[in-house]
């Protein structure tokens, strides 16, 4: 049986142990990661829901503003459009031969103050020169010959709506959308101009009425795409055509009125968008929230929510660390305590000089193998040795000397054996002890010989011996399934072997076993 090896301690971890240690480890990581990984999930959820609902909201109130703008630009024109219409009727009617232009000034007069959005109101005869206006004063030598509704309507035969480009009033300076019709003679020729001009600025500052914030754009365009105001105004983008733009090119053409997430073509800047088609006129109203704006205070959200979560996550990763980290030094421990444990049982059974079992180990063996030996009917044999004259030794080398031959001859003791059961022990002082489980007389008897022939072979000096350091034994076996027997017994009987090869002349082996007797030769 070994006696414990300097590397106890680390090889007695218990391997069931490590992996249920390595396995709380793998669970308290799960348990963090799940822990962080469920928390992200729920809050990027939420985030994620935020940001549609954003964007939906963006979408619904681009979609109401452009309808508000469309209502408005409607209702303007519908109103100036009645006007026009009934009286460019009466003045068909009549023909502009007979114009009475006292009373159609006063008449345009009274409309343009009671129609905020309209600017003036103006006949203009087959040649482009004024005949009647609402303004006091007619400018000199003016005509509109050269205007592009005039040339529109000199060529085209129809007496609708015809609504041109922003222009400059030749009368007040003042930017004006052009709404206008034509003059038919009875015979149907081209006899004139009737010009409704309507206030750029009554549409934008109906839209600078809108509390968007400075990114938000309204738009007013011609349906082929002309600009005619928006907001904010830039330096010359009015009269510029947005035809090309996506919102003219995809939607305007499959649809009247939508929402759309598009790239502006003026400043490059991303916008939710709300556009719609004037009922019954030729115009386009577009109403745009910027991207930007309206995702800025989710933006916000999910950069405190990040740094929310980033500080969690640390909070509770250093935690589950430092759960780890006491689960695997509490492991350590235990795994030191349980090779400490082992070590200090292991050592308490061995003899600290020699290496062999002590006394304690063997009173435990002895009584399991006599009972085993019971059971399976083996013979047992026990062999008790004590060196020669010992005292002697130590006298005249000295008690180093004399440790150092004890620890030769347990070597020679611990060489002879070679079965796991046999056990070597330092029984007390100089006297050692052999128990051979499972070993007949015969057997016990050769192994007494070897021993003793070790021991001599050592030719260790002992003057005070005959020259040489000796060893007398005892050599008891017996039969613990057949014949009464005891630990103390057997123990018993090996000491008075012992002693009988002591008194009959030392450096001898005397053995007993059953009915059989018998002794070592004689000394070489
Ligand atoms: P005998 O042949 O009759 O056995 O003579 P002996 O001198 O050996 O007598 P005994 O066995 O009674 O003497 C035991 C001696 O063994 C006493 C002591 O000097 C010595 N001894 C016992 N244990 C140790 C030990 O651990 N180290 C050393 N150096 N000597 C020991
Ligand atoms: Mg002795
Ligand atoms: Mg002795």
């Amino acid at each position: 049986m070994a006696p414990p090896s300097a590397d106890l301690l680390h090889a007695n971890a218990d391997p069931a142990s490590t992996r249920r240690s390595a396995r709380v480890v793998r669970l308290t990581l799960l348990f963090t990661l799940s822990i962080i990984g469920i928390i992200v999930a729920l809050e990027g959820a939420r985030l994620w829901h935020d940001y549609q609902r954003v964007i939906d909201e963006a979408g619904i109130s681009a979609g109401n503003l452009a309808r508000a703008t469309a209502q408005h630009a409607e209702g303007a024109l519908r109103q100036v459009d009645s006007v026009t219409g009934g009286i460019s009727e009466r003045i068909e009617g009549d023909g502009l031969a007979n114009l009475n232009p006292a009373r159609l000034h006063l008449l345009f007069k009274h409309q343009v103050e009671i129609l905020p959005q309209l600017h003036g109101l103006f006949i203009y005869g087959a040649n482009g020169e004024w005949l009647v206006t609402d303004k006091d004063q007619i400018p000199p030598n003016a005509n509109n010959g050269d205007r592009e509704y005039f040339a529109y309507h000199r060529s085209h035969p129809g007496n609708g709506l015809h609504i041109g480009p922003v222009i400059t009033s030749r009368s007040t300076g003042e930017p004006v959308i052009p709404v206008s019709r034509r003059i038919n003679n009875p015979d149907g020729s081209f006899a004139g101009v009737f010009l409704a001009t309507m206030r750029l600025g009554f549409f934008l500052e109906y839209y600078a009425g809108f509390q968007i914030d400075e990114h938000g754009v309204f738009v007013l365009a011609l349906a082929d795409g002309t600009l005619l105001g928006r907001r904010p105004l830039l330096p010359n983008v009015i009269g510029t055509s947005l035809a090309n733009s996506e919102l003219f090119q995809d939607y305007l053409p499959r649809m009247n009125d939508g929402i759309a997430d598009l790239e502006s073509r003026i400043d490059g800047e991303r916008r939710f968008v709300g556009f719609r088609k004037v009922n019954g006129y030729p115009l386009v109203v577009a109403a745009a929230l910027s991207r930007q704006s309206v995702l800025a205070p989710w933006k916000v959200d999910v950069f405190k929510t990040a740094l929310v979560l980033g500080v969690l996550g640390c909070g509770i990763g250093l935690f589950g660390a430092g759960l780890m980290r006491q689960f695997s030094y509490r492991i350590a421990i235990e795994h030191e305590l349980r090779g400490v444990q082992l070590t200090l049982s292991q050592m308490a059974f061995y003899d600290g000089l020699t290496g062999l079992a002590n006394r304690r180990k063997l009173d435990t063996a002895l009584e399991d193998e006599l009972n085993r030996a019971r059971r399976l009917h083996y013979p047992m044999a026990m062999i008790m040795l004590d060196l020669d004259r010992f005292k002697l030794f130590n006298d005249r080398y000295g008690h180093p000397a004399g440790d150092d031959c004890l620890k030769a001859v347990a070597a020679v003791l611990a060489a002879t054996v070679h079965r796991t059961s046999d056990l070597a022990v330092r029984y007390g002082g100089e006297e050692l002890a052999l128990l051979l489980p499972n070993t007949p007389f015969d057997g016990a008897c050769k192994i007494a010989d070897d021993l003793l022939d070790g021991i001599r072979a050592l030719r260790i000096e002992h003057l005070d011996n005959g020259g040489i350091v000796t060893a007398s034994l005892g050599v008891y076996v017996c039969e613990p399934g057949t014949q009464e027997t005891s630990p103390a017994a057997m123990i018993k009987a090996a000491d008075a072997l012992l002693y009988a090869a002591k008194h009959s002349g030392r450096n001898r082996w005397r053995a007993a076993g059953g009915s059989q007797l018998a002794q070592s030769g004689p000394a070489v």
